[in-house]
């Protein structure tokens, strides 16, 4: 292969995954070809849910502003026993929003897909091919070279990374022989979208919250005879995800009339209409490994997770955030190639720990035996009483990076950091741009590569001194994905990332 690739990356796959990653890369001014087998996107809507750290990525790719106004923010999720009493509340409404942005948002994915799309498509350097079907990759030293037909005709392009964003049957995975290990999670769901012109109904539900508003929560009903989720979405659009029971035929449940009765209680004669219904296997799977030289697995071609915490893209778009950063940093900053080999260590440990969540609730959500549903329900009443007054959020399911990029040891390091709303409006990002940024209590001389602020002098009522204070520390740097690298002295601080980017200190004096 040529020591010169056409193109810092190639990208297989555009679902929303490869999307971001184009977005991100493209904006970090890297060269990007994209490669997508369909002629156009996806049609129906498959994640409905996202949280706040992927509207803080969607600000940082530069496509808030396209994807803001087709989306809803909602209150969190509530869970309802057996016997129709709350049993798990994980709600939002009255609580702080560290990170800029509510917890919970509802989308319609085909139009994010197209907002994701003409993101990128503002860049001349990132080039999407339709209708180009992987074939091939190979690599060596220099860089990857992929083959691809489209229209008929073998081509080729070489890159000097691969991610490979081609979905839960990735081909690319397949070629590398990347085996999946197995969370020992499958259960059949019917999933039913509608528009919905007016308020779903419920049964009384005992236990629910003064301040929650059933219309504007995700409500799990853990009900042995057909435990189903009741999803908010943008406008009218309403999700329905409801469990097969045993020995029922899918195509058979798929049929409209079918589909009319077991909607009736929640729609009643409210007018509504079926977008569409299919039945999805969900799994608990993650790939032994996600990278294999130059090539990078990511989004649902490296895990895969039972939607019950809506996290599955996010995991996707967290895993093109880390490796957007670190191969900017590789091109555009002189940074050490081998920073690439920190992602799986980095990701790994978060999407097996949300995926381990998503499969313990599963587990009790999918729990069909009437008296063994009675004891759960029992049990986790039991737990809410003892964890009165501690709210809990699906936020709260996101571990820190332990190892990595990280100043280990560091107080807060490998966290997410806050995004404070300052007094004029402006979300923290906005204020002080992207990229490392280190804040510390005093004034602090500028550093090549890092945006230094004075965090004394941010009009946001204080909220990132404090941040430093309860954690006695005068100064943290944060990454280009707003995790934080570790806190520290400046000083102290500036030389340790220097070094975890195996940056030359000359370059960088
Ligand atoms: C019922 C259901 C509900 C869900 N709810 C949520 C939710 O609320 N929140 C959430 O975060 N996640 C949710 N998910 C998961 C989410 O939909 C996926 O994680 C996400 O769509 C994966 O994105 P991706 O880009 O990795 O893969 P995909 O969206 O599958 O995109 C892969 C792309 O690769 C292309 N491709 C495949 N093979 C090739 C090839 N050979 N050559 C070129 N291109 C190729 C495909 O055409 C496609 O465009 C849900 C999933 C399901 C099924």
């Amino acid at each position: 292969m040529s020591t010169s690739p056409a193109y810092d990356v190639a990208i297989i796959g555009c679902g929303p995954v490869g999307a971001l990653a184009a977005c991100l890369l493209g904006k970090a001014g890297l060269s990007v070809v994209v490669l997508e087998q369909e002629l156009t996107h996806y049609p129906l809507p498959r994640a409905v849910h996202l949280d706040h750290e992927m509207m803080r990525l969607f600000q940082t790719a530069g496509v808030i502003d396209r994807v803001l106004p087709d989306m809803i923010d909602t209150d969190g999720h509530l869970h309802v026993g057996a016997d129709h009493q709350a049993i798990r509340y994980m709600g939002t409404v009255g609580l702080a929003r560290p990170f800029g942005w509510s917890n919970d948002w509802f989308f319609y994915q085909p139009e994010l897909e197209t907002h994701l799309r003409a993101g990128f498509a503002a860049f001349a350097h990132v080039s999407l091919k339709l209708g180009a079907e992987f074939a091939a990759i190979d690599q060596d030293e220099h860089g990857v070279r992929v083959g691809f037909d489209q229209d008929g005709t073998a081509h080729t392009v070489t890159a000097r990374w691969a991610i490979a964003c081609d979905g839960s049957r990735s081909p690319v995975r397949k070629a590398l022989g990347i085996t999946l290990d197995d969370l020992d999670f499958e259960e059949p769901w019917l999933v039913v979208d509608a528009h919905v012109d007016g308020p779903v109904a419920f049964p009384a539900i005992a236990g629910v919250p003064p301040e929650a508003d059933l219309q504007r929560l995700s409500v799990m009903m853990c009900d042995p005879r057909r435990p189903a989720t009741v999803v908010p979405g943008r406008g009218n659009h309403r999700r329905w995800e409801l469990m097969l029971l045993p020995g029922e035929d899918d195509a058979a449940m798929m049929a409209p009339d079918r589909v009319a009765e077991l909607l009736k209680p929640y729609v009643g004669e409210v007018p509504h209409t079926i977008v569409r219904s299919a039945t999805y296997r969900f799994h608990g799977l993650v790939a032994h490994r996600w990278q294999q030289g130059r090539v990078f697995l990511a989004g649902d071609a490296a895990h895969q997770t039972p939607p019950f915490f809506g996290q599955g893209m996010c995991h996707g778009l967290r895993d093109v955030a880390n490796l957007a950063w670190k191969m900017a940093a590789i091109v555009q900053d002189g940074a050490n190639a081998a920073i690439l080999d920190t992602y799986q260590g980095e990701r790994d440990p978060h999407v097996r720990a949300v995926i381990g969540a998503a499969v313990a609730t599963g587990r009790y959500i999918c729990e069909l035996d009437p008296a063994k549903a009675a004891a759960r329900d029992a049990e986790m009443v039991a737990r809410a009483a003892a964890q009165a007054g501690t709210p809990q959020t699906a936020a709260d399911l996101v571990p820190p990076i332990s190892h990595g990029v990280v100043l280990t040891g560091s107080a807060g390091a490998g966290e997410r950091f806050i995004q404070p709303v300052l007094a004029d409006g402006r979300k923290l990002d906005d204020a002080t741009g992207q990229g490392w940024r280190l804040f510390a209590a005093a004034t602090v001389p500028p550093a090549a590569g890092i945006t230094t602020v004075d965090a004394t002098l941010l009009d946001d009522a204080g909220a990132v001194v404090q941040w430093l204070a309860a954690r006695n520390a005068p100064a943290v740097l944060v990454r280009p994905d707003h995790y934080v690298f570790g806190t520290g002295t400046p000083a102290a601080l500036i030389a340790a990332h220097t070094a975890a980017l195996g940056l030359m200190a000359e370059t960088v004096a």
